[in-house]
């Protein structure tokens, strides 16, 4: 790993500015950014560690929604009681995410800013050829193991997934990043790889997120998070969805309902058209299920991860079903 210098931030200006420069970065909880300094992806000449900072780990829930500072560690949002009762999705993506002693170190702006865990991105020793790592340099996945690898939203230049299961969660509920004074809606913050796939988020050099808004609704407090993965624990998503559901009061027509896909997209993924088939229909086995299909319209398997496209519909159905269940 090569060394940097090290920099305390004192202020959210101070950070912005030295931030601003090349090889300078952000420090928060550091279990996503001292990793790929080690294994060299990243090379940060500074790193600004904004930990210190006061007044930015604030989390209130009242009747509009949620404001959850970016400072906020991941196990203390999960367990917030404002967000179990308001938002159990994010709650439960939460809790689901890395492991304890991660989610205790880890802040929510961090978790956003999470790299893909595309092996070839993070072995730059064996595979140089990675376009998000070094632009034009070509793409190791498409061809080689791609069992963890995006069906929606790829391009010819980069097939890696979004791994993280809040922003899954954050994309159903209309959520809103604060960086300074600028608003960017959730669904905008991600941006699909096109033949930039080193260009993941809309912050620009010099930004950075300073809170996370969720407006409350009734399909966030009636919602929840399913993770399917390779082991019950400390796993990354095979496929994961974050739904929500209101009902009418009759009890059964749908009025309205979120979903978003975790784990098989190149960014956290809003399944408008399964939310427009179900909107107005009965909350049954059969209407779930066919239009839980529609999550994969437009995907594109590459060899190890055609599963996904089976199996991130049956995850769509079961995590609506559990809903209407538990009414
Ligand atoms: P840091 O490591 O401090 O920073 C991460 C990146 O964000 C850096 O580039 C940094 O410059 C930037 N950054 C930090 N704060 C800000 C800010 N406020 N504004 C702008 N940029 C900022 N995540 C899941 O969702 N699901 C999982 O199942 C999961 N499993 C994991 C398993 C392992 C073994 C590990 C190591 C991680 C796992 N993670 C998982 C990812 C984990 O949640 C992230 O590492 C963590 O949330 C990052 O937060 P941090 O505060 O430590 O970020
Ligand atoms: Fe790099 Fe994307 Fe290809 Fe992975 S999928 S090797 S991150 S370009």
């Amino acid at each position: 790993m090569r060394n940097f210098a090290y920099l305390r931030a004192g202020s959210v200006e101070e950070a912005r500015e030295a931030a601003a420069l090349p090889a300078v970065m952000l420090l928060a909880g550091g279990t996503t950014l001292l990793d790929l300094a080690k294994c060299g992806v990243v090379e940060p000449e500074k790193v600004v560690d904004i930990s210190y900072l006061s007044g930015l780990d604030t989390i209130r829930v009242g009747p509009e929604g949620a404001f959850i500072g970016a400072l906020a560690k991941m196990s203390n949002v999960a367990d917030h009681s404002g967000i179990r009762a308001q938002f159990p999705a994010i709650s439960e993506a939460l809790w689901q995410a890395a492991s304890a002693q991660i989610r205790n170190m880890a802040t929510i702006g961090g978790n956003l800013m999470q790299r893909t865990r595309c092996a070839y991105f993070r072995d730059p020793a064996t595979f140089p050829a990675c376009n998000k790592r070094a632009p034009g340099s070509g793409c190791s996945a498409i061809g080689g193991v791609s069992r963890n690898h995006a069906v929606l939203g790829t391009s010819e230049a980069c097939i890696a997934t979004y791994p993280g299961d809040l922003a899954t969660a954050l994309v159903a509920f209309d959520a809103v990043v604060h960086a300074g004074d600028r608003r960017i809606a959730v669904d905008d913050f991600f941006l699909l790889p096109g033949t930039t796939p080193d260009r993941e988020h809309a912050l620009a050099a010099g930004e950075m997120i300073t809170a996370i808004t969720i407006p409350a609704s009734a399909a966030a407090r009636r919602s929840t998070y399913l993770k399917v993965r390779d082991r019950q624990s400390y796993e990354f998503a095979a496929a994961g969805a974050a739904v929500g559901i209101e009902l009418e009061p009759d009890g059964t027509t749908i009025r309205d309902v979120r979903v978003a896909l975790g784990g098989v997209a190149t960014k956290p993924w809003r399944a408008w058209a399964v939310e427009e088939a179900l909107k107005g229909k009965a909350l049954e086995d059969e209407a779930v299920k066919r239009a839980s299909l529609l999550a994969m319209e437009g995907a594109v398997a590459h060899g190890g991860n055609r599963y996904k496209i089976d199996l991130a519909p049956r995850v769509v159905a079961r995590a609506i079903l559990n809903l209407g269940v538990s009414a």
